[in-house]
């Protein structure tokens, strides 16, 4: 019986108990191969069925659509802010970035080393606390496609609903709510995200990638960079991360054991609830980051009344046993992330330490 610590890291994050069990268990003897998965050969039968069963996972619990494909990469989804465009934006053509974050930045600036890029919304102004509503969004309808980040992890802020993006091809990053809710995937002509918030631990990164976008994409790239080369050999042209994809399928069935994306969604809403019902009631003790109408499922920003405070409130945390809960230099303050494999109870022990430290500092 271990004591597990209440994680709110901001990614890599926590993992499922039972996931990690397993792994534990199977370690030293994979199947009763005499080996460890990290030790098996990614052409062989072993880690061919665990490959196929996480590939398979992620389309059912996604509800994945036929006409889609499910890669396995790896460069995080740093690598992807650079992809999307090599393989997407052509000469001669521009490509749309809402944006609602750093994260956005990141991937609009990569886009604007490769081609021709434009800020299609943005909501920079008010450090970045709000999601821009559909009508500020330009739609340029021969752009090639129009980029969002669907959860801003710094900032906690999260779209609550996906724009119809007018025919143009919705690319969208989901590194830090993929899984935590159902989406109508296709809406999207691509989605990518790191696994290591909500799908398994760091090292590889999904694509869901929709096939007729394959056709159009740049064929004159090197080869680890274009995405049909991932599609072609199912993820398998060269080395895959395999222990990476290996807790990926193992947390993929932990989401499926607790009822899949819906079951998630319930969850996740109780669990931030439970903190933001705490912040409204606070009497502006607690002040949340983002405006309550783009509030994040994954991640609760919040300010206290002082630096002061806010640094006592983090070290009586960290005696207490709470992990991550600093918030980000740009935003300041705290930070809960609360990704899938967080408990309910570790946001309770949160909540009580935030009631009982008002009480006592308020
Ligand atoms: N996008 C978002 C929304 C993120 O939260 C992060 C990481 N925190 C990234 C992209 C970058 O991901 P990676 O470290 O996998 O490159």
């Amino acid at each position: 019986n271990v004591t597990r610590a209440h994680n709110f890291n901001a990614g890599p994050g926590a993992l499922p108990l039972t996931a990690l069990e397993q792994a534990q268990a199977e370690l030293l003897n994979f199947n009763g191969t005499g080996m460890s998965i990290m030790e098996h050969s990614h052409r062989g039968k072993d880690y061919d069925a665990v490959h196929n069963q996480a590939i398979a996972l992620v389309k059912e619990l996604l509800s994945v659509p036929e006409g889609y494909e499910v890669l396995f990469l790896q460069g995080g989804a740093s690598l992807q802010f650079a992809m999307v465009p090599m393989n997407f934006l052509p000469a001669g053509k521009q490509a749309g970035y809402v944006m609602t974050g750093v994260w956005s930045e990141k991937a609009y600036e990569e886009a604007g080393k490769l081609g021709k890029a434009f800020i299609a919304a943005s909501a920079k102004e008010g450090n970045y606390c709000r999601i821009p509503a559909f009508d500020e969004i330009t739609y340029d309808a021969a752009s090639a496609y129009l980029h969002i980040t669907s959860n801003n992890t710094i900032y906690g802020t999260e779209w609550q609903a996906f724009p119809d993006s007018k025919g143009v091809p919705l690319i969208a990053d989901m590194s830090s709510d993929i899984l935590s809710r159902p989406i109508d995937v296709s809406k999207f002509a691509l989605i990518y995200a790191g696994a290591q918030k909500n799908l398994g631990p760091s090292g590889v990164t999904v694509v869901i990638i929709r096939r007729d976008l394959l056709e159009q994409a740049n064929q004159n790239l090197p080869t680890m960079l274009k995405y049909g080369t991932y599609a072609k050999d199912n993820s398998m042209y060269n080395t895959p991360p395999t222990f990476s994809i290996y807790m990926v399928k193992l947390m993929l069935e932990w989401v499926k054991a607790q009822g899949g994306a819906v079951a998630m969604e319930k969850r996740n809403r109780q669990k931030a609830a439970l903190l933001y019902d705490i912040i409204d009631a606070s009497n502006g003790f607690y002040q949340g980051h983002a405006r309550p109408d783009a509030r994040s499922l994954m991640n609760v920003t919040f300010r206290l009344p002082n630096q002061e405070l806010e640094k006592k409130f983090l070290e009586q945390a960290k005696q207490a046993g709470f992990v991550g809960l600093n918030g980000h230099r740009l935003v300041g303050g705290c930070r809960a992330s609360i990704y899938n494999a967080v408990p309910y109870e570790s946001c309770q022990a949160l909540g009580d330490l935030m009631l009982a430290f008002q009480k006592k500092n308020g």
